[in-house]
């Protein structure tokens, strides 16, 4: 079966390298721009918060369980510390005591600290404010430019194909499906759209879906005296140590195009009262990203279009497509699976 994908971002690449390990695959990426990762991918903070989330949890912890699963030896940059929640209300502080119990039993380790805890443990964090903190340390951030490089590299030592520079400018339906290129005409018996906010722009496909841009702020700081300490997330903020020395900030969740910087300026704020060594630490680099977000749907959107199931949507990730993009992956796997029993069994 020959499979095109749009799209070289994270999730493109973890469904590329998912499908290359299929033998009798063949699979081609097309992706308009000269390298990887140069769609919201670039501006993600890279945080794999499953364990400690409360919404779509089934798709987040098995997400996260298959990154454990493939990313054992790999030395991708990133920080494997876990992550450090802190909380500042006491009925949320219930719940999350109440979630802890039925993650242990899940298998996932959580360790509750009080505000003493908190202060031995992490003195660069400001422990006032708080009712508790969490330390969830089965839950990473990847750096995922690096991340999407590595997954497109492991998928053509498997036997892929990624053509940069391609953009997809129109699919004509049919069985063959033919892409126009700039190149001329390409044809494959299934297509997996994960272009991004690109996937609803594509002539010829009609989605049945409608996306809409969130844009997302942060920028990266030198502060090396946060260089051993895990992710600290606190009131929609994320402070993220590097083991170079450079802590990303990050992100706003602004329904806008152009970013705000009294938005910005305000989880700044928010940061520097998390951890006030922040404060005066020059910006190395700032920079934003519109994250796809489906208009009255939950995300992310993985299914089959209902007018031609061999094309595949995979997309509108919003603000998880680098957790959700190994769970999407293998869920794009099992429908051509599927509809690939259905032909065969049909033939037969
Ligand atoms: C500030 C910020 C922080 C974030 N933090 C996190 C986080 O901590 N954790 C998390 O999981 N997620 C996070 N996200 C969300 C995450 O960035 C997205 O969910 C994810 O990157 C979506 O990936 P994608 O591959 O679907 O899209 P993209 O990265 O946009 O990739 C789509 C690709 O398709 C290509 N393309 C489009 N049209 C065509 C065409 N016609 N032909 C060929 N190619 C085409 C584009 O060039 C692009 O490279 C964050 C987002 C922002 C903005």
């Amino acid at each position: 079966m020959r499979i095109a994908i749009i799209g070289a971002g994270v999730v493109g690449a973890a469904i590329a390298w998912e499908l290359t390990s299929v033998q009798g695959w063949e699979v081609a990426v097309y992706e308009a721009q000269p390298a990887p990762a140069q769609g919201v991918t670039a501006a993600a903070l890279g945080l794999l918060m499953a364990v400690l989330s409360d919404r779509g949890t089934t798709k987040r912890l098995a997400s996260l369980q298959r990154y454990h699963e493939i990313l054992t030896d790999a030395t991708l940059p990133g920080n494997r510390r876990g992550i450090l929640r802190l909380y500042e209300d006491t009925a949320t502080w219930v719940k999350v005591e109440k979630m802890a119990v039925r993650r242990q039993r899940q298998g996932w380790s959580l360790e509750l600290l009080t505000v003493a805890d908190l202060q031995a443990r992490f003195p660069v964090v400001n422990s006032h404010g708080w009712v508790g903190a969490v330390l969830s340390p089965q839950e990473w951030q990847l750096q995922p430019a690096p991340l999407t490089a590595y997954w497109l590299h492991r998928a053509t030592e498997q036997g892929g194909q990624v053509h940069y520079n391609t953009p997809v400018l129109q699919v004509l339906p049919g069985q063959p499906l033919r892409l126009v290129l700039r190149q001329g005409e390409v044809t494959c018996d299934a297509l997996v759209v994960s272009a991004g906010l690109g996937s609803t722009q594509i002539p010829g496909l009609s989605a049945p879906f409608r996306l809409e841009p969130v844009l997302g702020q942060a920028v990266e700081v030198w502060c090396p005296e946060l260089a051993d300490y895990p992710v600290i997330y606190g009131q929609e903020t994320a402070i993220v140590p590097q083991a170079s020395g450079s802590v990303w900030v990050g992100a706003t969740v602004e329904a806008r195009t152009t970013p705000d910087p009294a938005t910005w300026e305000q989880l700044w704020q928010r940061a520097v009262a998390m951890c006030p060594v922040l404060q005066g630490k020059t910006w190395q680099r700032q920079w934003y990203g519109l994250r796809p977000r489906p208009v009255d749907q939950t995300a992310p959107i993985v299914q089959n279009d209902p007018h031609c199931p061999w094309v595949i949507w995979a997309t509108g990730h919003y603000r998880n497509g680098v957790l959700l993009a190994p769970w999407t992956a293998q869920e794009v796997k099992r429908r051509l699976w599927e509809l690939a029993s259905a032909t065969s069994s049909m033939g037969k």
